[in-house]
Formats: structure tokens, sequence, C-alpha cells
């Protein structure tokens, strides 16, 4: 069994090069998806190494919204003030990533690279409606995060992409913003049901909202027709028919976390919950 090689690129242009010529290298970040099922995978015949490329890193603001390096980690993420101040729910959901090991190395492209359906940031970006900036030596695009997962753990990215930031518009002043985890224990815990919501209101009216939710399909999904039952609907109305309309807004699995009833159940009082809070 043969060493895999190895480069470390030092800026974008060079890793986006490296990758256009090594579609069929591991990408690694901060490895903290990757290395859980190592010894399950064959040995790859290369990787590239991203982990505190500074180029990924860091978080700005950019007109009317905020810019995460793809490389920037959960716990820079839960503690950076523009997050905390804006995007509160993108920092509640990096607090509760794994523990602070994992938080210290776990990076937001990591999160999005695997789009696992109980990745607990992926929710959140569908409710902040982020669009996910990936380049190539082709060029550069965007994907609205709701396009970019495409199926169980499968992404819109190709061979000779990478994900290089996420975008996330700043959201009208009377927007409230919920996130929610619900897990074994308080931390340390793979979600069972996990969601988060932006809603827009008018006095106590709901105008319009985006409810993200993680761990009810075979990837974190968006649940419009939820969204639609709520417009127009005092807070205390809208909770109830968020209650009614969730079950059959998702398709949960029964795993050895939950059964699909157990979720069905609880991403119905979840959701409730973020119009009754
Ligand atoms: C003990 C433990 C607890 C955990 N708890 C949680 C939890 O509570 N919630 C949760 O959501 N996750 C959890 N995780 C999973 C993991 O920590 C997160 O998904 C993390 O965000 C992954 O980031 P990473 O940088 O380590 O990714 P890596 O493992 O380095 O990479 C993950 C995937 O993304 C790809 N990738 C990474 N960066 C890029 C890029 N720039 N462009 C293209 N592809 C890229 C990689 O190729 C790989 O396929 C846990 C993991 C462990 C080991």
């Amino acid at each position: 069994m043969s060493e895999p090689l190895y480069a470390r690129p030092t800026s974008v242009a060079e890793a986006l090069e490296l990758r256009a010529a090594h579609p069929d290298w591991m990408l690694l970040a901060g490895g903290t998806d990757l290395l859980v099922d190592s010894n399950h995978r064959k040995v790859p015949v290369g990787m590239l190494d991203l982990w505190r490329l500074a180029a990924l890193g860091g978080i700005r603001q950019r007109d009317a919204a905020i810019e995460i390096g793809a490389g920037t980690t959960w716990l820079e993420i839960e503690r950076h003030p523009l997050v905390r101040v804006g995007f509160l729910p993108l920092a509640e959901a990096a607090r509760e990533i794994g523990a602070r090991q994992i938080q210290a190395r776990g990076t937001i492209g990591g999160n999005i690279g695997t789009s696992s359906p109980v990745g607990d940031s992926l929710p959140v970006l569908l409710a902040l409606d982020a669009e996910i900036e990936v380049a190539s030596v082709r060029g550069s695009r965007r994907v609205p995060y709701r396009d970019y997962c495409v199926g169980y753990r499968k992404t819109a990215l190709a061979a000779d992409e990478l994900i290089i930031a996420v975008h996330l518009p700043t959201p009208v002043a009377s927007t409230r913003m919920v996130w929610r985890k619900v897990g074994t224990r308080k931390a340390q815990s793979i979600s069972k049901v996990m969601g988060a919501a932006t809603m827009v209101l008018d006095g106590g009216t709901v105008v319009s909202a985006r409810i993200g939710m993680g761990a009810v399909a075979d990837r974190p999904i968006r649940l419009t027709a939820v969204e639609q039952a709520v417009v127009g609907l005092s807070l205390l109305q809208a909770a109830e028919a968020a209650r009614a309309a969730v079950p059959a807004a998702i398709a949960p699995i029964s795993d050895i976390r939950s059964t699909s009833d157990y979720r069905r159940a609880v991403a119905a009082n979840l959701v409730a919950r973020f119009f009754a809070v």
C-alpha cells in the first residue's frame, strides 16, 4: 500500500490548480468528518490539505451581507460579533456542534462539504437563505444552499470545485430568528431533529417565514408548505397551523437515534414553538 500524495496550498489560486489537476484527491479541512470513517474507506490516492489556508478564513461584512470563509471554525463563528449580533441562530448552532475540541477544528465548509441530513448548520443556512460560493479554475459561482444539497450527502459541487465562502444576506430589521436542536443530551449529541426559522413580522402577524430542518428527510430541507400555511396569521394561529402542517411536510426515517413517528411529533412541536416564543 503506497502512502497518499500530499499538498498544502498557500493560496486559493494554487488550491484550485491542484484541485483541477487532482479531482480524485481527498479534500481535508478540519478532518473531523473525514477521520470518523477513515478506517472504512480506501486510502486516498492523494490529499489536498486546506486546513488554515488563510484566504478561506475569516468573517467579513460585504454590503448587505456577511461572508464567512469556508475554512472558518465553529469556535470562530460562535464568537464573532457580526454573527452574534446579526445571525444568532448560526452562533447557537455552532455552540452545539460536538464539544470544544470539535468546534476548534471543524469548519463550516466541512459541514457543507459533507451535507449530512444531521449537519447542524445546514437548516440555519436554509433559514437564512445562504448562498455558497464555489470556485474552480473555470471561474466562480454562487449556489443557494437550498439548491446545493441534491440528495443524501450529495451536493452540486463539481469535481474540480472548492467551497470558498458562505454569504448570508442581512435580514430586514423586524426579522425574528430562532434555532433549536433536539438530541439525546445537551452536548456531544448528534441531532434527532433540529431546525431554524426566520420570520418577518408586522406587529404580531407573520408576513413571511423560512423554515429549515434537519434529520427529517434524506437531506436538510425547507418546509415550504408550512411557510405558506403561516403567512397572514397571528403568531398564536401560526403556531397551531405549523403544528398541523409539519408532519406531511417531512419524511423522517427510523434509525438508531429515533423512530420516524418520534421525529414527526418532535418536529411539529419544535416548529410550533418557533412561532409561539
Ligand atoms: C465527536 C464528533 C462530534 C460531532 N458533532 C457534530 C455535531 O454535533 N453537529 C454537526 O453538524 N457535526 C458534528 N460533527 C461532524 C463535524 O465536526 C462537522 O461536520 C464539521 O463541520 C466538519 O468540518 P471539517 O472541517 O472537520 O470537515 P472535514 O472532515 O475536513 O471535511 C468534511 C467534508 O467536506 C469536504 N470539504 C471540506 N472543506 C471543503 C472545501 N473548502 N471545499 C470543498 N469540500 C470541502 C471534505 O472533502 C469532506 O468531504 C462531529 C464530529 C465528531 C468527530
